[in-house]
């Protein structure tokens, strides 16, 4: 399986200046292998022949166009390939239904990276400066550059990297997108699965996530990066459209918004991480019945969004991690009585599952989180065993529940989730 790891680089300004200048010049290149690429006719052999052809004449180009010897052989290569790559996904395009004509020159802010294969680079897990990595790079502008860089997830030990892709982004901050392979560990069989090592799942509203283990784990509270966002797009909204401090300022906001998407994307990782290697197998509600259910525009539909993104994080982790991800029926998770079965309607600000039938009380969400559990292990058909967390839950009510606070989560990851299990 192929994954890409994204790291910030940390160039020093020199390097920075060479990194541009191979972005540029592998542009340049390019533009001008998309140029040679239109003169083949049509006839002369498939979109992949023709590409070949043109990286063909890479060697010859060199001869006159000699700054491209000072830049690593497989990022040329890469860059002329791209015609091919794009021409597909035009191709995409298409077939969905797009107008779309044939590929366009790129400019300056359009080319954003180049990309080493299986050579010419290496990655270094703790030589930088203050206990960072460092990534050698091959022939950046003719010489070897050893960037810092941000290794803030362990890189897999049994990983192995493929290509290094170097980007520029918007904000001018650089990164390294790491393509790694490695083996995905196998599932466990259903039949081998224990119910204490399964847990449901409810996607909450007003806490991120109830647990059918009594876990909630709160929402994460982005509220100073949002007024701080506000602040930067009034200033921005002040300024000339197109002036230098207009661009300037823009950049600002970007960089306000890409550190609010980092935060809750990290935020994910780590609560998607600590489900899939914590247990054998995880159960969510099916958000496409849901929202079908639900009868579409409603207030849970934002929420909806990160929720999706959640399971998505939350299946990549799993096939790391060899943990099942399933998701089940969503229709009455909440109204079911999770004791008796009896179903009672609940509007959305009853907080309390008060069961008119049977009596038992417990909070609305860790109901829910027990029905997708149930539900969960009856789809994937793990046998019961003798302790399931429904039992429990009539001995002590809602004392096994826990509140897990996200910024810990983000500050220490999983480790505090196992601990707030323990003391819960
Ligand atoms: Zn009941």
């Amino acid at each position: 399986m192929d994954y890409v790891l994204k790291y910030r680089l940390l160039p020093t300004t020199s390097q920075r200046e060479h990194l541009d200048w191979v972005r540029d010049t592998v542009r340049q290149v390019y533009n001008h292998a998309l140029h040679r690429f239109n003169r083949i006719p049509d006839s002369a052999g498939t979109v992949t022949q023709r590409v070949r052809q043109v990286r063909g004449e890479l060697p010859e180009l060199k001869d006159w166009w000699t700054d491209l010897r000072n830049i690593y052989s497989t990022v040329l290569q890469e860059a002329v390939e791209r015609i091919d790559t794009n021409i597909t996904n035009l191709g995409k395009l298409k077939e969905a239904g797009y107008t779309v004509g044939s590929l366009n020159w790129q400019a300056p802010h359009e080319y954003r990276s180049f990309t080493y294969r299986q050579t010419g680079f290496e990655l270094d897990e703790k030589s930088g400066p203050a206990g960072r990595g460092l990534l050698t790079l091959k022939k950046v502008n003719g010489e070897t550059l050893e960037v810092p860089i941000r290794l803030h997830r362990d890189i897999p030990t049994e990983t192995h990297v493929k290509h290094v892709t170097v980007k520029k982004d918007k904000t001018g901050a650089w990164y390294a997108c790491l393509s790694v392979e490695r083996d995905t560990p196998e599932k466990p069989a259903p039949s081998d699965i224990d119910t204490a090592d399964t847990v449901g799942i409810d996607l909450g509203i007003l806490s991120f996530i109830h647990d059918s283990d009594g876990r909630q784990i709160e929402r994460l509270d982005l509220s100073a990066d949002r007024e701080r966002l506000e602040r930067e797009q009034h200033n921005l909204s002040r300024k000339q459209y197109g002036s230098n401090n207009w661009e300037e300022q823009r950049r600002r906001v970007a960089t306000v918004h890409k550190r609010m998407g980092n935060k809750k994307a990290d935020f994910k990782h780590k609560v998607a991480a600590f489900y899939t290697s914590e247990y054998d197998a995880v159960f969510v509600e099916n958000l496409n019945v849901k929202g079908m259910l639900e009868g579409g525009r409603n207030s849970r539909n934002t929420a909806e969004v990160g929720w999706r993104d959640f399971i998505t994080i939350l299946r990549h982790h799993g096939r790391k991690h060899g943990c099942h991800v399933v998701e089940v029926d969503p229709e009455n998770t909440t109204q079911k009585c999770h004791q008796c079965g009896v179903t009672t309607a609940k509007p959305l600000w009853v907080r309390e599952h008060s069961c008119p039938s049977c009596g038992y009380t417990t909070d609305r969400d860790y109901n829910a989180a027990l029905n997708v559990w149930e539900r969960g292990v009856e789809k994937l058909g793990v046998v019961h065993s003798e302790d399931t967390p429904a039992e429990t839950a009539t001995a002590t009510e809602t004392e096994n529940s826990a509140s897990v606070s996200a910024s810990r989560v983000v500050e220490t990851g999983s480790p505090y989730l196992k601990e707030a299990v323990a003391d819960g």
